[in-house]
Parts: C-alpha cells; sequence; structure tokens
C-alpha cells in the first residue's frame, strides 16, 4: 500500500514550498488509493515555535488536504509527534552501537569548532568522517571502560553514525533519476544526543520505517541527506522506501529560492495563512483573499503539467492526472501575478450570491445596507473585472455613491450641446416604465435614432454622469441598478 507522510518541523509558520511538498504527497497518496498522513518533526526543541503545529493543520486544513492519520485522528501508528515518541528512539541508536554502525562521541563544540578552523585555513570543509574520526574523541579511540564511565559521569556525548568508506552510493530518485554519492564525502552524522533526544535523522527514519513510509516526497534541499538515510535503512536491515525530491520553488525575478523576503519586497505572501508574531503580520493567501482552490491549482503546476496546456484543475483532476514521474528537475518559477490570475479564474466561477455574501461585509462598512439581491446583481456585473473581493468596491461604488467629481479627461466630451441633450435625455428616461437594462437601452437608443443623435454624443456624458469617469460596466446596467430617479439626479448635478 502506497503511504506518504507530509513531515514538517514545527519552527514557524508553513511556508508555501512546504505547501507544495504537502500537496504533491496528497495527490500521489489519492492517486493510489494510499494513506496521506501527517507528522510532526519537533525533536530539536531549540527551534520549537509555538502555534507553529496549529498553524499547519489549519492550513492543511483550509486547503482541502488535510491528512488521513495524525494527532488525533486515524492514529494507526501514532503518536504523531515526535516528541512524544521519545521513548522509542534510544533503542534503536543502541541497535546501531552494538551492530558497529555507530558509536559514542564526546568532542565539545570548541574542539569541534577548532577542527573546522583548521580545514578552513587550508581553504577546505572540515567533514567528520573516517579521515578525522580517529583524531577526534569518540569511542572509537577510547577504551569501551571508559566510554562507559564518561556516560555514567553525565559527560555529553552524542551518537554519531559510522559513514562507511570508499564507497560509491548509486541511488534512484523517482525525479531526478539515477544519483550518485560518494561516502567518503558525507559527516558522520549526529543521530542520538546525551539530552535524550534523537536528532532528525534518526527519527525520519525510525518513524518512516515504523510508519510503514512507501515513498519519501520532499523538497530538493533534503537530497543530500538522501545517501545517509539509504545508509541507516541498510545499517537496520530495513527497505528503504522510494524517494521523489521535489523542485526549488525560485524567485520570480532573477535567480535562487523563493524567500520570504521576495514576498515583502513585491507585495506577495509566501504563506498559506497569516502569521502574527509580536514583530508583525506575515500575511498569508487566505487573508489576501486567494480562494483554497486557486492556490492548490496554482501550487500544483510550480514543477509538474501533465503535458499539455492545461491549467485549471479541480483537486479531484489534479488527483486523476497527478503522475510523480512527471514532475520537473529544474526549479519552478514562482509567478505572483499568474498566481492572481488563477485567483481570478476560480472568482468568476463562484456563485453570484456567495460573492454578494462575503460583499457585504465590506459594503455594511463602508455604511451601506444594501438589499441582497442588489448586491448580487452588483457584482454579477464587475467579476469580470475583479482578481479579488477586496477589489470590488472600488470597482462598483458609484454604484452606491454619485460621483462627487469628475475625470478630466473624460470631461472633453462634454460639449457646449450636452446640457440640452442631457436634459432631453432625462425626459425620455422619465417616461419609462418597464426599468430593465435592455428595455431602457431599446428606449434609449430609439431616441438618439430618431433625432439623429450621435451616439458618443450622448452615452459618454451620460456615463459620465452616472459613473464620474468613463469605466465600469454596460452602462443600462448600471442605470436600472440605480434606479430612475438616482439616474435623473445625477444627470441633473452633472448639468448644474
Ligand atoms: N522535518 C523535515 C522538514 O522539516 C522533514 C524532511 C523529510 O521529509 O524527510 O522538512
Amino acid at each position: 500500500q502506497v503511504r506518504v507522510r507530509f513531515a514538517p518541523s514545527p519552527t514557524g509558520p508553513l511556508h508555501i514550498g512546504g505547501v507544495r511538498t504537502a500537496l504533491f504527497n496528497y495527490l500521489f497518496a489519492k492517486k493510489n488509493n494510499g494513506v496521506f498522513f501527517l507528522r510532526i518533526e519537533d525533536t530539536d526543541q531549540n527551534r520549537y515555535v509555538p502555534g507553529a503545529e496549529e498553524y499547519i493543520m489549519e492550513a492543511l486544513q483550509w486547503l482541502g488536504i488535510a491528512p488521513d492519520e495524525t494527532i488525533g485522528k486515524n492514529e494507526k501508528f501514532g503518536p504523531y509527534r515526535q516528541s512524544e515518541r521519545k521513548d522509542l528512539y534510544k533503542q534503536y541508536a543502541d541497535q546501531l552501537i552494538n551492530s558497529g554502525n555507530a558509536y559514542y562521541a564526546f568532542d565539545t563544540a570548541e574542539a569541534l569548532d577548532a577542527a573546522r578552523k583548521v580545514k578552513e585555513e587550508q581553504g577546505k570543509t572540515f567533514i567528520y568522517n573516517h579521515n578525522n574520526r580517529e583524531k577526534l574523541d569518540t569511542s572509537l579511540v577510547i577504551s569501551s571502560d571508559e566510554t562507559a564511565k564518561r556516560i555514567t559521569d553525565g559527560e555529553h556525548y552524542v551518537i554519531r553514525f559510522k559513514t562507511p568508506v570508499n564507497e560509491t552510493l548509486h541511488l534512484q530518485d523517482i525525479i531526478r533519476g539515477a544519483v550518485k554519492f560518494e561516502t567518503n564525502l558525507l559527516d558522520d552524522k549526529v543521530l542520538f544526543k546525551s539530552d535524550g533526544m534523537p536528532t532528525y535523522h534518526l527519527a525520519n527514519i525510525v518513524d518512516d520505517h515504523l510508519m510503514e513510509t512507501s515513498h519519501v516526497i520532499r523538497g530538493e534541499e533534503w537530497l543530500p541527506s538522501m545517501p545517509l538515510h539509504v545508509l541507516l535503512y541498510r545499517a537496520f536491515g530495513w527497505e528503504a522506501p522510494e524517494f521523489a525530491h521535489l523542485p526549488l520553488i525560485m524567485k520570480p525575478i532573477g535567480n535562487g529560492k523563493l524567500s520570504k523576503r521576495d514576498g515583502d519586497k513585491m507585495g506577495f505572501p509566501v504563506f498559506p495563512l497569516d502569521w502574527k508574531t509580536e514583530e508583525g503580520v506575515s500575511s498569508g493567501y487566505r487573508e489576501k483573499g486567494f480562494f483554497p482552490e486557486a492556490v492548490i491549482n496554482f501550487l500544483a503546476l510550480l514543477g509538474w503539467n501533465d503535458g499539455t496546456e492545461k491549467e485549471l484543475y479541480t483537486l479531484e483532476e489534479l488527483v486523476q492526472a497527478f503522475d510523480l514521474s512527471r514532475v520537473h528537475k529544474a526549479g519552478a518559477k514562482f509567478d505572483p501575478e499568474k498566481n492572481k490570475w488563477f485567483n481570478h479564474q476560480y472568482l468568476v466561477k463562484q456563485k453570484n450570491e456567495d460573492l454578494a455574501k462575503a460583499f457585504a461585509p465590506i459594503l455594511i462598512e463602508k455604511g451601506f445596507n444594501v438589499s441582497e439581491n442588489v448586491v448580487t446583481k452588483v457584482v454579477s456585473l464587475i467579476k469580470e473585472r475583479a482578481h479579488f473581493v477586496s477589489e470590488f468596491w472600488e470597482l462598483c461604488d458609484f454604484f452606491f455613491v454619485a460621483p462627487t467629481s469628475y475625470d478630466e479627461k473624460a470631461s472633453k466630451n462634454w460639449k457646449a450641446e450636452t446640457p440640452a441633450l442631457m436634459q432631453e435625455l432625462i425626459s425620455v428616461v422619465k417616461e419609462i416604465t418597464d426599468f430593465t437594462s435592455m428595455n431602457i437601452e431599446t428606449i434609449v437608443k430609439d431616441w438618439m435614432t430618431k433625432n439623429e443623435i450621435g451616439m458618443g454624443k450622448v452615452m459618454q456624458p451620460f456615463r459620465l454622469s452616472l459613473v464620474g469617469a468613463l469605466k465600469g460596466p454596460h452602462l443600462f446596467d448600471i442605470v436600472e441598478v440605480i434606479g430612475k430617479d438616482e439616474t435623473i439626479n445625477r444627470i441633473q448635478k452633472a448639468i448644474a
């Protein structure tokens, strides 16, 4: 059975890249009738940020990609929070010690810094591996008695993985194909610390094994960890899951990974939801007015397509179309403008009634208590021009307030004969009984034709009178909504 996981560390708000990882796991699971589970990797207590876990859950919930198993939900292989599995990991670290795949090390931070410095002065990077482990303070050079004594004396230790020597690992990644690693270039990574906590590497492998993870789908930044992870599975004698490393998400302009700073600079969010701290708010897609479906849609296309030109997908369609082997190797450029376009596509698809409901609080805040019917009608007329509900007011304020000024450039259409024409128009409008857009249009146009009045002579000043500028939806739709009296008032005001 396909079992995949999203395994974030609760170190802050979930970055949009993390959400993409969650989504691809979700899609892969659903496509294969598998299970998508969420595991919280909180073994690094120093980096733990309160609220981050709740944030992650809420974000996935909002997006409609909640996990099948997680904390408090179908805890088949629980607990799903690593800090609660703490007691489990030591035995696995011991197992590796006993099989000769790991060892105790007592190096102080100062000693490691000094060793690092020596290498740096030679222009090299310090690698804690077989080339120097004998020179360092490890159980590979001190007797087992001394090792035991130092541990009982309470000296700080770590358990390190004993990376095999002189081996070229030929590994397979679903997205990247064949990948090769030299073990001599790998650090002997820390697996366990004397505070009783495993590191990410140990906990991750133990849990992926115990939770029967079939595929590890994660960001490319974890590719360098792949050889260690594969070696750990081998050292335990466990079958390794398959690996798929997703391409990086790149900044919209220039090169490099998308960062929070790009978002701040260009005014787009890099988080799914608002994240509030004492320093302020990092804005999220939800609060910016994005529909979750739009966010899902643009995230799905960051590094994947189905081979056609198709761009709009429901979650269901994505599940059907998704294929890990079609994920690209190259980084995927983040495109905030395109993301807005996606939101527009979903906005116009919403029911007018629903959009009206979303818009109503803004109208009330502006001091307008308008009937639901009218709001629904207005929304239907302007939504084609909006990316967000928050743009509605600017696009439709003239439905609710008469213009107080008239666009100057447009005023050049206001000629000497215009007031007289507008006066005549008032008389025409006054007589209309069936005050619906189409009927008003027919009557007004008939009047113009009969009197051989050019369209531009009436229509532009008419619009200017009602809107204050040459913008807005179909003029007669506006006339219908604001009604006969208001139409006449506005023309009068414009003439005066
Ligand atoms: N806890 C890791 C993270 O924060 C998980 C990486 C993985 O999926 O193995 O992304």
